[in-house]
């Protein structure tokens, strides 16, 4: 079950974790994404910002050196107090410059002003080559390649275009920019007259000031100067402030814009309830297909356990029985014990089913199966095979436990059955067979048919009991199959006959005829009827049989008219419900009359004291038959019977008459019977007659009837015929 469960939902688990997880890279990467896009897009902007304020100072400083009159005064002859004014007050008041130097033709500076505080030429001498040097070098050159104006243009224009250039550099742990500009002439009307034209330096600090006007321009936050290259720091916005070779000498930073992570914080409450959303949805959908699997999972399990399982017992079927009994036969080599299959059927199943119907039936069974399973240990299996029949697959047993295991089955089987319609007594035989390894070979298939072979053997002799297998049973199983298809047979085309064996009165007069079944086999010969009668019981044919019987018992009577015509009737035959309804509709057929018949019933018959026996037995009587309890005093309890129900004859068995003369006491028993028959006004017949002696002892207790060798073995209709054509008298041979 968990197999299939973790098969189901283990994907669906991954697979909702999978995009739930890919969702968050994604939404990361993104926002990531945008905050590279936007901080890229806002250092842009910051840089153009930079050169739009350097252009802004450079224009600045432009308006006052791209002018006629600075050329008059700064290159004609230098004029102090003008430098001072127009150049040092004005341009420190336009743009705050910190430094302001104004170099002569010939690269002196006559004006040096820091912080409007004259400067010494001794700093100028020190610092202006790196602080001034390289843009001135290149303001020289872009000099000395731009050709000068001659005069004022016709068209009044501009005769110059600016020509300055601007840097970062540093100077005592500040950086500045620092923009060189040339002296030149705006319209012409004064020239600059010597080699070189003056030069205005002026140096701008990147103060906190200069950052504060530059940030609230662009709405930097955070904007502070570092020295140096701090570009490559992480989490900052820079921008790297160049010297003219191009190298880094100080870093504006700000803290950068991360629109990315600003939506992922305002989406990431939505996301969460959306995700929070989808995982409840994936477990509920999780728990259902994991309700469906277990659903399927049992079904499955039922299909399986139904498909292998006995529905009325719930016992392993024929199928789990089959497959049982093949791996104990192919597991045989590796055990050191043999094995066994124990073929079990109940003895008198049939008998219950057809007297008290299917659903008792039934009820045997299951109570039957419940002992049997009781009976069996672990490692053993009791199967319900179908109908009656059980078996049992045990593996390492001798043939001792094997024999003590048919003899506990057997025991469990003998015992009363509690049924809703009363207790029964059904009991079972169980045929056992017994493989070692050295049997190795005998397949499941052999194992089993000898276990059922030794089942009909115990049977045979007598159920109630066991067998174990034997090979001659072999022969004996495969003669008894043969007989039983010769007696089919034999039924159809009236090779069973009936002879009847005459009964007499005290005085010789031929009173009835008991009708016995002759079966002469056309190979083996007369075959005894105390042979086949149990065989027809055994596989079905003794209604066929008992049919045959009395339609011919009863088409003879109507001969004899001053006879009455005994038939035998099996107690098989008696438990079935339309017993009387046969004997009735056999009386139609054969046009006998009921008055003329005598049904031989033994106590078996009787067993069981039901409802529908004596329904039948009252049935039976009302038609007007009359009964006889044969074999009396052979079983347990002859005389409650015939206190219950309405018997009109006892046939004393020939166990009593065989000893008389010879054993006392057998004298005894049998006028003790007799004056019981008196008391219960019922007839009384002794039966295996051979002797005079036998004869004159019956005469003296006063045993009115007998039937025997003395007067007449059976013999065929016919001499019967005779006998009743010539007075129906028998003439007792005299002893010698
Ligand atoms: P049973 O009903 O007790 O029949 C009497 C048996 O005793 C018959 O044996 C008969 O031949 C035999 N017998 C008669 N007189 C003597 C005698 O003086 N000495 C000895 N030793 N035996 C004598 P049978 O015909 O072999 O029948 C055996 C049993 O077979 C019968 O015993 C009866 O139970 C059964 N049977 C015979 N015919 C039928 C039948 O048509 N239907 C049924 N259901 N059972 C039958
Ligand atoms: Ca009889
Ligand atoms: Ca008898």
């Amino acid at each position: 079950m968990k197999r299939i469960e973790t098969r189901l939902s283990a994907p669906l688990a991954g697979m909702a974790m999978l995009t739930v997880g890919l969702l968050v890279v994604v939404l990361f990467m993104s926002a990531a994404r945008v905050d590279r896009d936007a901080l890229e897009h806002e250092q842009a902007l910051v840089a153009r910002g930079m050169q739009a304020k350097v252009v802004d100072i450079e224009r600045t400083i432009w308006s006052e050196v791209g002018w006629d009159e600075a050329v008059e005064h700064l290159d004609h002859r230098y004029d102090p107090s003008w430098a001072r004014e127009n150049i040092g007050a004005y341009l420190v008041g336009q743009a705050g410059f910190d430094q302001i130097v104004v170099l002569d033709h010939a690269g002196r500076p006559v004006f040096n002003e820091r912080l409007g505080q004259p400067v010494s030429s001794a700093w100028y001498d020190r610092h202006a080559p790196t602080f001034f040097g390289p843009i001135l070098d290149r303001l020289r050159q872009r000099e000395a390649t731009t050709p000068r104006p001659t005069g004022p243009r016709p068209d009044g224009d501009m005769v110059s275009r600016p020509i300055q250039v601007s840097a970062v550099e540093r100077l005592d742990g500040d950086a500045y920019l620092v923009t060189a500009s040339l002296v030149q002439s705006d319209f012409g009307k004064a020239l600059i007259r010597h080699a070189r034209a003056p030069v205005v330096l002026t140096a701008l600090k990147l103060d906190a000031a200069f950052l504060d006007g530059f940030a609230s321009r662009f709405l930097l936050p955070g904007v502070h100067l570092h020295s140096g290259d701090a570009t490559a720091q992480a989490d900052d916005a820079h921008l790297g402030l160049r010297n003219l070779n191009g190298q880094i000498v100080a870093t504006l930073d700000w803290q950068p814009p991360h629109p990315g992570q600003r939506l992922l914080r305002k989406a990431i409450l939505p996301i969460l309830l959306v995700v929070g959303g989808l995982g409840v949805a994936v477990i509920v959908f999780a728990r259902r297909s994991r309700k469906i699997a277990e659903g399927l999972i049992a079904s499955e399990a039922r299909a399986k356990h139904m498909a292998v399982h006995d529905a009325l017992t719930g016992l392993p079927n024929r199928v789990l029985f089959e497959e049982r009994l093949r791996q104990a036969v192919d597991g045989l080599s590796r055990r050191r014990q043999a094995m066994a299959v124990l073929a079990i059927d109940l003895d008198r199943f049939k008998a219950v089913n057809d007297t008290h119907g299917h659903a008792a039936g039934d009820e045997l069974i299951q109570a039957m199966a419940k002992r049997l399973q009781t009976l069996c240990r672990a490692g053993e299996t009791v199967a319900r095979l179908g109908g009656d029949e059980f078996a049992v697959v045990a593996v390492d047993l001798e043939p001792k436990g094997a024999a003590a295991l048919a003899e506990r089955l057997v025991q469990a089987m003998s015992a009363p059955v509690e049924l809703s319609c009363g207790a029964v007594f059904v009991g079972g035989s169980v045929g056992v067979a017994l493989i070692d390894r050295a049997e190795g070979h005998v397949g499941a298939v052999e194992a089993a048919r000898r276990a059922d072979v030794a089942m009909y053997r115990a049977k045979e002799e007598g159920r109630g009991r066991y067998c174990f297998f034997e090979a001659e049973m072999d022969a004996a199983l495969k003669a008894r199959r043969g007989l039983e298809a010769d007696l089919r047979a034999a039924l159809g085309d009236g090779g069973v006959w009936l002879a009847y064996q005459p009964q007499v009165d005290a005085n010789g007069r031929v009173v009835g005829v008991e009708a016995l079944a002759r079966w002469t086999h056309p190979v083996k010969g007369p075959i005894s009827p105390s042979a086949f009668v149990p065989l027809a019981e055994d596989c079905g044919l003794i209604d066929e049989l008992g049919r045959m019987v009395m339609r011919r018992a009863f088409t003879d009577s109507r001969r004899w008219k001053g006879l009455k015509v005994a038939v035998n009737v099996s107690a098989l035959q008696m438990k079935q419900a339309d017993f009387p309804d046969q004997v009735a509709a056999l009386l139609v057929e054969t046009g006998a009359r009921a008055k003329g018949i005598e049904l031989e019933i033994t106590e078996g018959a009787l067993l069981g004291d039901d409802e529908t026996t004596h329904r039948a037995i009252a049935r039976l009587r009302a038609m007007g038959f009359s009964l006889a309890l044969d074999d009396f005093g052979t079983g347990y309890s002859s005389l409650s019977y015939l206190r219950r129900y309405p018997i009109d004859k006892i046939k004393i068995d020939r166990s009593f008459i065989t000893p008389l003369g010879e054993d006392e006491e057998a004298g005894a028993v049998v006028a003790a019977i007799v004056r019981l028959a008196k008391a219960l006004s019922l007839s009384v017949i002794a039966e295996g007659v051979e002797t005079n002696q036998q004869h004159r002892q019956l005469r003296e207790i006063g045993c009115g009837q007998a039937q025997g060798f003395l007067f007449s073995p059976p013999t065929p209709a016919d001499r019967i015929d005779a006998l009743v054509a010539g007075g129906g008298r028998i003439r007792v041979p005299v002893e010698a």
